[in-house]
C-alpha cells in the first residue's frame, strides 16, 4: 500500500486486484471448522478482518465489523458519511485491465458528492470512515451482550496478536471479568498471557488456529465434545 505508484492508473491496478482477490475468495477452511463448531449455537461474530471471509458464512445482523469491510467504497477525503459498493466497480476495472496492470483513468472510482478518489471502506492505510456504518457495527454487538449478559456465555478470541489489543482482546478481558457466568478462551500462535484476574476462567491455547479448529470440530463430530457446559 506504501509503494510509490507511477501513476493513479497502476495504483488501482493494484488496488483492484487486492480486493477482487478477497472479494472472490473461497472461504477458507478455519472458517468453515468455526461455522460447524457454532451451528445450532447462539452466537454473535466480532471482526477487525475486512477480507469478506465472515460475510460469506453470515447474514449482517449475526456479526459485527469494526474495522470495515472489502465490499465498500467511501470517500478518500471522507467528505461524506456515505459509502457504496465496491464490488461490481472492481469488477469492470479487473475486466478492463486484462492481462495489463493499470486500470483506464476513467475507470478511477470516485466519491459522488465531492469528485475525489474513492478508497476502501478499512482501517489501517487510509482516512477510515468512522461514520454511521461504523457506528452500526458498534449498535449490534453492544445490543447482542447486553441482551446474553446474565447468560453462559463464551468469549472465544482467535488471532488477535498484541498490535490491536483494544478492539476484541482487552474488551473481552473485561467483558469476562463483569458477566457472572463468562468464560474466555484465546487461541493465537505466540501470546501466551492471561490477566491474573480472569486466571480461573479462562485459558489460551498458543496453536495454529487452523488445527485447533479442526481438531475442535473433528472431537465434536466424532461425540467426544458436544457440550461446553
Ligand atoms: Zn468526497
Amino acid at each position: 500500500m506504501m509503494h510509490r505508484w507511477a501513476s493513479r492508473e497502476e495504483y488501482w491496478g493494484y488496488l483492484a486486484t487486492f480486493l477482487y482477490t478477497t472479494q472472490t475468495a473461497p472461504i477458507r477452511e478455519p472458517y468453515q471448522d468455526l461455522d460447524a463448531l457454532l451451528r445450532g449455537k447462539d452466537f454473535f461474530i466480532l471482526t477487525t478482518n475486512q477480507d469478506t471471509q465472515f460475510v460469506k458464512l453470515y447474514p449482517e445482523d449475526k456479526m459485527a465489523e469494526i474495522q470495515g469491510d472489502h465490499r465498500f467504497f467511501q470517500c478518500a477525503a471522507c467528505c461524506t458519511d456515505d459509502t457504496w459498493d465496491a464490488v461490481e466497480p472492481v469488477r469492470e476495472m479487473i475486466s478492463a485491465m486484462g492481462d495489463g496492470t493499470a486500470v483506464p483513468g476513467d475507470m478511477i472510482p470516485r466519491c459522488p458528492h465531492c469528485g475525489g478518489e474513492a478508497f476502501p471502506w478499512v482501517r489501517g492505510y487510509g482516512n477510515f470512515l468512522q461514520g454511521k456504518k461504523y457506528e452500526h457495527q458498534y449498535d449490534k454487538i453492544s445490543r447482542y451482550l447486553l441482551e446474553h449478559k446474565d447468560r453462559s456465555i463464551l468469549f472465544l478470541e482467535l488471532g488477535v496478536g498484541r498490535l490491536t489489543p483494544m478492539f476484541i482482546q482487552e474488551p473481552f478481558w473485561n467483558l469476562t471479568l463483569a458477566y457472572p457466568k463468562a468464560r474466555y478462551i484465546a487461541v493465537n500462535d505466540r501470546y501466551d498471557f492471561l490477566p491474573k484476574q480472569i486466571e480461573d476462567r479462562g485459558m489460551v491455547i498458543v496453536e495454529d488456529i487452523a488445527r485447533v479448529l479442526r481438531d475442535a470440530r473433528n472431537a465434536m463430530e466424532k461425540g467426544g465434545v458436544n457440550s461446553y457446559d
